[in-house]
């Protein structure tokens, strides 16, 4: 595949066009540490969250297709970081429901996830769970025909805003994995610590929340089935919202740079600061491609494809860094500047190389299937 087919592209043109009319509150969205009502209400009027559900379930596509995700985001997240967060996590949060869930929980929440009339959540770390989610505390144990939830998430998108949270917890030996909706009695959500780039984080105590056997999303210790098929669908979904971060970021300052002039000429003619701008636009050609080939892989066979979703969201949000970076450079003060777009999209790179898989963890785990000879 070396051009986006017909339909992927009027995706990708269309989460543009949505992205475009929220410009003018991207600043302020992106500075929230709750959902933005404007952002939520276009979104949600735009049905693009219809490309995070399968179509059984009001989505648009038959199984979710990772790269009209991966393209949307791509276009999202060039604009906007808290509107590409809003639309991926109903994704991210959904899909074990979609994949492994009782029919009847899917079909009471999974068409409120496509039109954005509930919020999902996905809740993996913990205070002392990160990388390592096997050794996360959080429980569950079924009494008298319910499942009885307890322990603490931290650094969960959507945080209070959520509607309903995937959860992962132990079980004896094991790990499952249960659908709790957020109103119930014993969920309290608080604040997370805010981060350089802010974005809507909650801690979620879960004291002893009971909800029926039927929000199993995975059999008993077998949870970590449905945390893999969403990764495997959606982590190259990261890599795209990287991609059109980056874009952002050279316009930026190919737009600056071919304005100001020093020593008599635009920056941009001054060889070292127009080196380091081509030299982005290489690596984010080398990236854009990567991701489209891993994402369109993940559609044909998404857990075969992990391998090149994984070398795509390491390689893009990589390139992301160096590049904002560069740009900041090219820009000088200007690049500083507290407020400017390019200071915000510099921000926003950062976190990308942490959340979904941290760098080294999935270099690590490309390592061992090295090691293996299995590349
Ligand atoms: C903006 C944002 C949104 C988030 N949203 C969610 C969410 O919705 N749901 C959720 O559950 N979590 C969420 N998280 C948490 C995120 O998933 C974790 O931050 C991530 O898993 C890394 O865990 P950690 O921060 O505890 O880092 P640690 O696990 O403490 O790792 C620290 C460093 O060590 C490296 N490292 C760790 N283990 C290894 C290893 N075996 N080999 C090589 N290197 C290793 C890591 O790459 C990293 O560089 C979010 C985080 C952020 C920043």
């Amino acid at each position: 595949m070396f051009d986006l087919p017909p339909d992927h592209q009027g995706i990708k043109d269309e989460a543009a066009r949505l992205a475009d009319s929220l410009r003018p509150i991207a600043a302020r969205a992106d500075e929230a540490d709750r959902v933005d009502a404007d952002v939520a209400a276009a979104l949600r009027e735009s049905g693009l969250c219809g490309l995070t559900v399968p179509l059984r379930h009001g989505g648009r596509h038959e199984r979710v297709d990772p790269l009209a995700v991966t393209v949307a985001r791509e276009s999202l997240c060039a604009v906007s970081a808290h509107l590409d967060s809003l639309f991926a996590l109903q994704g991210i949060g959904g899909h074990a429901l979609a994949v492994s869930g009782n029919e009847a929980l899917a079909a009471e929440w999974l068409p409120r996830v496509a039109r954005l009339d509930a919020i999902a959540g996905l809740a993996l770390t913990e205070p002392d769970a990160g990388s390592d989610l096997k050794n996360i505390g959080t429980r569950v144990r079924a009494k008298g025909g319910e499942l009885v939830v307890s322990g603490h998430k931290t650094f969960i998108s959507n945080g209070a805003d959520a509607d309903f949270f995937t959860v992962l917890c132990r079980e004896d030996e094991g790990h499952s994995l249960v659908l709790v909706p957020a109103g119930l009695p014993g969920v309290t959500v608080r604040p997370s610590p805010q981060i350089m780039a802010p974005h809507v984080l909650g801690d979620i105590e879960f004291a002893d929340v009971a909800v029926p056997e039927s929000h199993r999303l995975s059999a008993p210790g077998g949870g970590f089935a449905p945390v893999l098929a969403t990764l495997s669908t959606f982590r190259v979904s990261v890599a795209g919202a990287a991609v059109g971060l980056a874009q952002a970021a050279l316009d930026e300052a190919v737009r600056h740079t071919r304005e100001r002039e020093q020593f008599g000429r635009p920056l941009i003619g001054i060889g070292a600061v127009g080196q380091m701008l081509a030299l982005s636009w290489t690596e984010i050609e080398m990236a854009r491609s990567l991701t489209y080939r891993a994402a369109w892989q993940a559609g044909r066979d998404a857990r075969a494809a992990l391998h090149l979703s994984s070398m795509a969201k390491v390689g893009a949000t990589e390139t992301a860094g160096r590049v904002v970076d560069r740009s900041v450079q090219a820009m000088g003060r200007f690049g500083l500047v507290r407020g400017s777009v390019i200071e915000r999209l510099y921000r926003t790179a950062r976190p990308m190389r942490v959340y979904e898989g941290g760098t080294e963890v999935i270099l690590d785990s490309l390592a061992k299937t090295l090691a293996k000879g299995e590349a």
